[in-house]
């Protein structure tokens, strides 16, 4: 039986049934089909697809299909236990060494999501006499492997180095002191200082972990990622990643030197007391991996996808901050229209996700436009078209 006080807890959140009762909710909403650049909702309605992280658009790829049903058929459903016992798969050795080559590190270790990464490695790190510092817009797992380590939180203002440097020259030189970013931030969609980091990581003795979720596939050679862009792989002491964007499965890993990658295996709790992922989402990531490795125009077709719709809300006046990748936001200050903006924009067929505090700052409400490498030219071109119809409509034009 619930006590008063959680009773009560849950029965103040209200946001979700006004919402709802506005006809002005856009969350879980169900899909029945492929999560191609087109989805079918349920009802039969046909939409654009504008917020999907497969930037490679690999999700309905039939090599990546037929991969997947051909672990099921050879590995079964699960793996009915943990990597550390009856879990592990030949496939899985294959895949993290694939990752490991892909990022330019000795060695990676799977995990069974992306979240799980972030959690295992900074709680396994990390103890309560250790400073982690993050940026803020960093993702949420961060914060929350952060929060699971009991290190001490120092959280910089966005991509602000100068703050950054400030937390670390006050910290005491004995302290470990571990900086952790998005290599591409989530709803952003900007890139991480990494010269900088890289700098001030050496300046002051700092362990340095790059998430590179949205920037694997995205940047860097063969889609390599945020530390391969700027050609500095070696600087990096860990690389996460996940297999839920680019990689068109699910899962997540993290790349490193050899002993820091065995460390993990032996002692991160979200990794040793979890089941490992299943064969068929191993398969599906490795050969994502393999098509966006043989194939580089995949990444010229994203580039150019995404150029076109970048300056295309911008030159109707959209603002879109510091986007520099697929991920572009379309920044509407104010919920209710963005709300509003996101209804009329179903309305006409197009499926975009508004984006609250707190999974931005406040003040920075946005609706996150992604691009797929397999959106064509006249897809985006109706979607800036509906843009420019709702954004007049809604006088924000
Ligand atoms: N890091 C970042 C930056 C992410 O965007 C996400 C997923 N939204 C994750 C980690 C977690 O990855 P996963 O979906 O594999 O749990």
């Amino acid at each position: 039986m619930l006590t008063e006080r959680l009773a009560g807890k849950i029965s103040r959140f209200t946001l979700a049934e006004e919402g709802r009762r506005m006809g002005l909710y856009f969350y879980f909403r169900e899909i029945v089909s492929e999560p191609g650049t087109e989805v079918v909702l349920k009802g039969g309605r046909r939409v654009l697809m504008l917020g999907s992280n497969s930037y490679m658009g690999l999700t309905d790829h039939p090599e990546v299909k037929e991969a997947a049903v051909r672990a099921l058929n050879k590995y079964g459903t699960g793996c009915a236990g943990s990597r550390f016992l009856n879990g592990t798969l030949d496939i899985h050795i294959e895949l993290e060494e694939a990752l490991a080559d892909w990022v330019g590190k000795p060695a990676s270790v799977l995990f069974s999501t992306g979240f799980q990464v972030n959690q295992g490695v900074m709680a396994t790190l990390l103890n309560r006499h250790d400073v982690v510092l993050m940026d803020a817009c960093d993702h949420a797992s961060i914060f929350e492997g952060a929060r699971l380590s009991m290190a001490k939180p120092e959280r910089f203002p966005h991509n602000d180095m100068e703050t950054l440097e400030k937390i670390l020259s006050e910290t005491a030189e004995d302290k470990v002191k571990f900086i952790v970013v998005d290599g591409v931030f989530s709803m952003e969609g900007d890139v991480c200082r990494l010269p900088e980091l890289v700098a001030l990581s050496e300046r002051y003795r700092a362990a340095l972990m790059v998430d590179d979720a949205h920037g694997l596939g995205v940047l860097g050679r063969e889609g390599a990622g945020t530390a391969d862009h700027f050609g500095l792989t070696d600087k990096v002491d860990f690389i996460m990643g996940t297999f839920s964007k680019s990689l068109a499965s699910l899962g997540g890993f993290v790349a490193g030197d050899r002993d820091a990658v065995d460390y993990l295996r032996h002692h991160a709790r979200a990794f040793i007391f979890s089941a490992s992922m299943p064969a068929s989402s191993a398969a599906a990531a490795l050969t994502a991996l393999n098509i966006i490795r043989r194939e580089p125009e995949r990444l010229e077709r994203l580039w150019r996808n995404t150029r076109m719709m970048k300056d295309g809300l911008t030159e109707l006046g959209f603002s879109t901050g510091d986007s520099k990748t697929p991920i572009i936001p379309v920044y509407v200050d104010d919920a209710y229209t963005l709300m509003m903006m996101c209804k009329r924009l179903d309305e006409e067929g197009i499926f975009v996700n508004p984006v609250l505090p707190p999974a931005v700052l406040p003040r920075n409400s946005l609706l996150r436009v992604s691009v797929m490498a397999t959106h064509t030219t006249s897809q985006i071109g109706f979607a800036l078209d509906m843009f420019e119809r709702v954004g007049k409509e809604l006088h924000l034009l």
